[in-house]
């Protein structure tokens, strides 16, 4: 099975076409990066993969289940896809190991000590193992970037998406972000990045899609669509 399968998928908001019969299949291991021009639809793509949106019509797969299908367990599924976005998202009233803890022990059911433990771990892997009673307040923008990935990984997810991660980020930090999801990357995670970073992309996408108006104009390996002539 694929880890990602987008069928037929249309996403509607009012009379606008977000996603126009939009079919995308990501394998494991594979990294996909998706760019386009504002508004087509690119955010509204990944957002559909765990649900954040629902669409109108289609189906969408993740690792062979249909998260549209109401039997499947959306939760369950939502934990196996983690998702990092623009401005950090984290709890500005916990501090960051509160941050990295509290869905991993109220949905994967692990004991503190054990997700206390992970948390470090990944704290570690994002270079902040010293910020672990900071609040996000007190860290730079870099920085809440770092964390936010760090506990979307704590969920221990199959897939990771972004979306346009380093795009609210200050210039001089973008390099620490990107060299977290570069790692990442190598270890074999399932990933796909909405980003405007092509040196990323050159670096790290087996595939990159083209979209516009809610549809793939393009995709290929990296080469290949940036060096179109
Ligand atoms: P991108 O990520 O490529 O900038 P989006 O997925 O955010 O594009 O948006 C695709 C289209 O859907 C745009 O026309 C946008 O204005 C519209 N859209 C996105 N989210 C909403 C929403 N919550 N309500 C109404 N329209 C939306
Ligand atoms: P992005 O392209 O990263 O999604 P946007 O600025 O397009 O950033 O969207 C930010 C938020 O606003 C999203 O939650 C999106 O769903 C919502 N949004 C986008 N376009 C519209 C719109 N035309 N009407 C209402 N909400 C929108």
């Amino acid at each position: 099975d694929a880890a990602i399968s987008m069928r037929g998928v249309w996403k509607l908001y009012g009379d606008v076409v977000a996603l126009k019969d939009l079919n995308l299949d990501v394998q494991k291991g594979e990294k996909v990066v998706i760019i386009g021009p504002s508004g087509s639809g690119k955010s509204t793509a990944l957002r559909t993969i765990n649900r954040l949106e629902d669409i109108h019509l289609g189906q969408i797969y993740i690792d062979g289940k249909d998260i549209c299908d109401k039997k499947n367990d959306i939760n369950l599924m939502r934990q196996n896809v983690g998702m990092v976005f623009q401005n950090f998202n984290l709890f500005p009233h916990m501090d960051v190991m509160k941050n990295l803890i509290i869905a991993p022990m109220k949905l994967r059911k692990i004991s503190k000590s054990e997700a206390e433990d992970r948390a470090l771990f990944l704290l570690k892997k994002v270079g902040l193992a010293d910020k672990v009673k900071a609040y996000p307040s007190q860290l730079s923008g870099g920085q809440q970037q770092r964390v936010a990935i760090a506990r979307a990984l704590a969920m221990q997810p199959n897939i990771m998406l972004f979306d346009e991660p380093t795009s609210a980020l200050d210039p001089e930090m973008i390099g620490e972000v990107l060299d977290v999801m570069v790692n990442l990357a190598k270890e074999g995670m399932t990933m796909v990045v909405v980003t405007h970073e092509m040196g990323f992309a050159r670096q790290v996408a087996d595939r990159v899609i083209f979209m516009d108006q809610g549809v793939i104009l393009e995709q290929g390996a990296p080469l290949q669509v940036f060096d179109y002539p």
